[in-house]
């Protein structure tokens, strides 16, 4: 992805960040870029998925359910980095 403004491409680092916060900034022009509702709305559901199965789950694989949650939270992440769009912020 490239910052519409100026050109400025923006590194796969800041993209993931980004689902993280729900906002980038391009460097260079400081242009604002935000993930549109529904998007957001996606990432955090899948976010908090697990938590309604976390009873079984903790059954199932006891405190190694944490580790898991973190494991599970990173492919989230760049499962979203695949298919998350950014818009410009109006400012
Ligand atoms: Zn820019």
């Amino acid at each position: 992805m490239t910052c519409a403004k100026c050109k400025q491409k923006f590194s796969y680092k800041d993209i993931l960040k980004a689902i993280m916060c729900y906002k980038l900034i391009c460097k260079n022009c400081k242009k604002k870029y935000k993930v549109p509702a529904l998007y957001r709305l996606t990432i955090s559901i899948l976010f908090a998925l697990p938590v309604f199965f976390q009873i079984y789950l903790i059954n199932i694989f006891s405190y190694y359910v944490i580790i898991m949650y973190l494991g599970y939270c990173i492919v989230v992440v760049l499962i979203s980095s695949l298919f998350v769009k950014f818009i410009e912020e109006q400012s």
